[in-house]
């Protein structure tokens, strides 16, 4: 069988994975249990520098810009609706990188990943296929799937989200070859979960496009970003203990979330607050879900199975990275596939996976604490959270500290060193590893 990658799931990861293996030349299938491409449910999602650049580089930029919005300010209350400081980080993005980050919905950019893709590369993408277990074969993988279908492959990357039947199914082959690289069955610590609910954008008539609006207090947080026509506000609630099983509620427990608290303001009005209660009095969708933290320490098994994005790290949503960073997992994965011979030997993909994973696992690491230290620092998680997030994220010497230190390692982000193009986000800083420039026939 010549070379073939099997990319389980399809969301903005496995998509991002769909656009770089077709301009690597490497034959893909991708499989996703959803019956469409796009996503229709789901909160919406900033793309920040890294994001937008590498999205850039796949020919994308401009189609997302035309469904998504530049972020620019962000203001801060404390549950009394009290200011607490409005914060630059967005300004600085700017001025490091020359690019505003972008809010975009779930289904805006995996209908634009998907429908940018040439026509070839859509044909590879299948609907209605849900990953029920991956058999490792002599000569690649076997992949099953729950309507009976078995996709063959010379190897799998699970892009299958936080409960990843592929990283299942990777821990059970690495259990049965008795290798020393196990990860554990629940490698993700859930403290906080998330209440997200669409509404009319009209609803926050003195909140200008472009404004986040922030509500910080004990136990709870609350980020509100405005588009177009509908806003979307995340409601951060610590659970009265981590636990490590996955929990799924039901929609009573949403309604006893938000009766509990609908006094919050979640934007800054002229007259009054809006509160979270009246915000959600007009929802038109809406999800409770667990935010599950960690960082995966085998990200691969031998020579078969590797994970990208949530399916290997899983961040707290409040910096907005955990989707940012699985399109560098792609970018860098992409890259060591690339570099490989047509057919490549078992132990040159067992070497490729390993070099992903020490790319990786660190700046991942590191992103996962950040996200962390930033959801208990908006809950005052304890006294010293909140003097942090009252007084110290508050002062615009720090903040400037805060985002150069930030600007450095994004400056370090890898490209597709692949794929040649324009740089197009310039600003103060230089990016460390330049885009590979065209070469004219
Ligand atoms: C409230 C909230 C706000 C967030 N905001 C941001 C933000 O502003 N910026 C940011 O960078 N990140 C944000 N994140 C994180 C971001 O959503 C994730 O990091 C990102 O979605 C990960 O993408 P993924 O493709 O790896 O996984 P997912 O988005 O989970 O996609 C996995 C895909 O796999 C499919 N799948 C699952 N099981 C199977 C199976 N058995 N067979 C086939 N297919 C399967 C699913 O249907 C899905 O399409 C946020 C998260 C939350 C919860």
């Amino acid at each position: 069988m010549p070379f073939k990658v099997i990319v389980a799931g399809g969301g903005p990861v496995g998509l991002t994975a769909a656009h770089a293996l077709h301009r690597a030349n490497i034959p893909f299938t991708l499989l996703e249990m959803r019956d469409r491409p796009a996503i229709d449910a789901g909160s919406n999602l900033v793309l920040n520098s890294v994001g937008l650049r590498a999205l850039s580089q796949l020919g994308l930029f401009d189609e997302l810009c035309k469904v998504s919005s530049e972020l620019k300010d962000m203001n801060r209350m404390d549950h009394n609706g009290n200011d607490i400081g409005d914060v630059n980080w967005f300004h600085y993005e700017r001025e490091n990188f020359g690019t505003w980050p972008r809010v975009i919905s779930r289904r805006d950019l995996t209908h634009t990943l998907y429908n940018m893709l040439p026509e070839a590369a859509k044909a590879s993408i299948l609907c209605n296929k849900k990953v029920s277990n991956v058999e490792s074969t002599d000569s690649g993988v076997r992949v099953h799937c729950a309507d009976g279908s078995i996709h063959e492959g010379s190897i799998i990357v699970g892009a299958d989200g936080a409960h990843s039947p592929t990283r299942r199914s990777m821990r059970t082959l690495a259990a049965e070859h008795k290798s020393s690289d196990v990860n554990e069955e629940q490698p993700f610590l859930t403290t906080f979960r998330c209440l997200w609910f669409r509404f009319p954008g009209q609803a926050v008539p003195d909140l200008t496009l472009g404004t986040t609006a922030e509500c910080h207090g004990p136990g709870a947080a609350t980020q509100l970003f405005v588009g177009e026509t509908t806003a979307v506000t995340g409601v951060y609630e610590r659970l009265p203990k981590p636990r490590r099983e996955r929990i799924r509620f039901t929609k009573e427990d949403e309604e006893a979330m938000v009766a509990k608290w609908s006094h919050l303001p979640i934007a800054r009005g002229k007259q009054s607050h809006l509160t979270l209660g009246q915000a959600y009095a007009t929802c038109t969708d809406s999800g409770l879900v667990t935010l599950e933290e960690g960082v995966l320490k085998h990200w691969h098994w031998n020579s078969r199975i590797v994970l990208v994005g949530d399916a290997a790290h899983k961040y707290t949503p409040s910096l907005g990275s955990g989707c940012n960073h699985g399109i560098v997992d792609i970018m860098a994965l992409a890259n060591e596939l690339h570099r490989l011979p047509a057919e490549p030997s078992e132990s040159a993909l067992a070497s490729a996976f390993g070099k992903y994973q020490d790319t990786r696992r660190d700046s991942t690491t590191q992103g996962c604490k950040e996200s962390g230290v930033a959801t208990d620092a908006a809950t005052w998680g304890s006294g010293v959270a909140k003097i942090v997030d009252r007084w110290v994220i508050a002062n615009t010497m720090a903040q400037k500290w805060f985002a150069n230190k930030g600007a450095e390692k994004t400056a370090a982000t890898i490209v597709f060193d692949y794929i040649p193009g324009e740089e197009r986000m310039i600003g103060k800083k230089t990016w460390v590893n330049a885009i590979p420039t065209r070469v004219e026939a």
